[in-house]
């Protein structure tokens, strides 16, 4: 009788509202104020990726209302880059997207690629590398990239011993994007590549460094100064962003609806005029997948959020002696269980939550 009043008491199940997080996409475009970047015959490169970038921010805001976009810069200002990563980082972002032009010393190169962090598979690559990383040479405070010179080889040995765990998730969106401009532009496709820029290895989350073209060569060049070209390589990065978003969210699916079980369920909880005891079992970082090991076989536990902790929880009652026995009976299993309180959709303390019912 006493589990099946329980398990009535779990379908008002009362948990702590976890708000959904909100997706937040950081947009660099590239170089800005003093630092052209690249320059061609009639544009310079700063002002290619922030057109582009605006672009693909202002279309990603009109589409996905669950994303924000932040930008490294949104106007002609000098960032420097090693500000861009602690912007992004300092955000929480979850996926990072630099925004570049290439150029080349020969005037017959041309296309698209985009860059993942990593060791590069040929010497040729280290060029855009070196040249894109090459910005700190024009900042004053050099002595803050830990010694890093983006012109020597050997520097780059500091980038070895990395490791990302983002890399297959920025290799994935990199994928994206190159399949979108070969869809929806009509650029060459240089592929995905992958090399070490300072900007892609201090984000801490994936990151992918797109170049547009090249303003060393003619067509590109005009290409990426018309309206018609503009909107295409943004329409092409915002597609390969929407699939990724899919993507994204399909992985975080679960977590996603528990939570907003979970937000539900508060709405419930505001009009009992109890409190309500509950057994806390264990703590987790995260929110786990149903019959995890920590729960022991227990079935239909519930939680609420506290200080970054996910705190899982059996019983729902606003019997002290109801949870008390439960508390006997879970202990055999869990060992240290301890009894919370709620009232209203609020943690409470246990004597405040006892002098309640009396
Ligand atoms: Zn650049």
């Amino acid at each position: 009788m006493k589990r099946q009043l329980f398990l009535l008491f779990f379908c008002f199940c009362i948990v702590i509202s976890l708000s959904a997080k909100q997706f937040i996409l950081v947009l660099d475009p590239g170089h800005g104020g003093a630092d052209p970047g690249a320059v061609g015959t009639e544009v310079q490169e700063k002002d290619l990726n922030l057109k582009v970038a605006l672009l693909v921010g202002k279309k990603i805001s009109e589409r996905c209302p669950d994303v924000k976009v932040i930008y490294t810069r949104d106007t002609d200002k000098t960032v420097t880059l090693r500000e861009r990563p602690m912007i992004a980082n300092k955000a929480n972002g979850d996926l990072f997207i630099s925004i570049h032009t290439n150029s080349n010393d020969s005037k017959r190169p041309c296309g698209t690629e985009t860059y993942v962090i990593g060791l590069a598979k040929t010497g040729a690559n280290f060029e855009v590398a070196k040249r894109e990383n090459s910005v700190i040479l024009l900042e004053a405070d050099r002595e803050s990239y830990q010694g890093f010179d983006p012109t020597s080889p050997e520097s780059y040995i500091m980038f070895e011993f990395m490791q990302d765990q983002y890399v297959e998730q920025s290799l994935q969106m990199a994928d994206f994007i190159q399949r979108n401009f070969t869809k929806k532009t009509d650029r060459v496709d240089r592929g995905v590549r992958q090399d070490l820029f300072w900007v892609l290895h201090q984000t801490k989350m994936p990151s992918v460094l797109v170049e547009m073209g090249f303003v060393s060569n003619a067509s590109d060049q005009s290409y990426m100064m018309s309206k018609k070209g503009q909107n295409a390589l943004a329409e092409s990065i915002v597609c390969a962003f929407e699939q990724y978003k899919h993507e994204f969210d399909k992985k975080n699916g679960l977590k996603f609806q528990k939570k907003q079980q979970a937000k539900k369920a508060i709405e419930q909880s505001v009009d009992s005029l109890k409190p309500v005891f509950k057994l806390q079992l264990f703590a987790s970082k995260e929110v786990l997948p149903e019959n995890h090991v920590s729960m022991k076989g227990e079935k239909n536990l519930s939680y609420y959020e506290e200080s970054g902790w996910i705190k899982y929880t059996a019983g729902e009652t606003s019997s002290y002696e109801e949870i008390k026995q439960l508390k006997k009976e879970l202990d055999k299993k869990f060992g240290d269980s301890f009894i919370v309180a709620f009232f209203k959709g609020k943690k409470i303390s246990l004597k405040e939550a006892l002098s309640l019912l009396k």
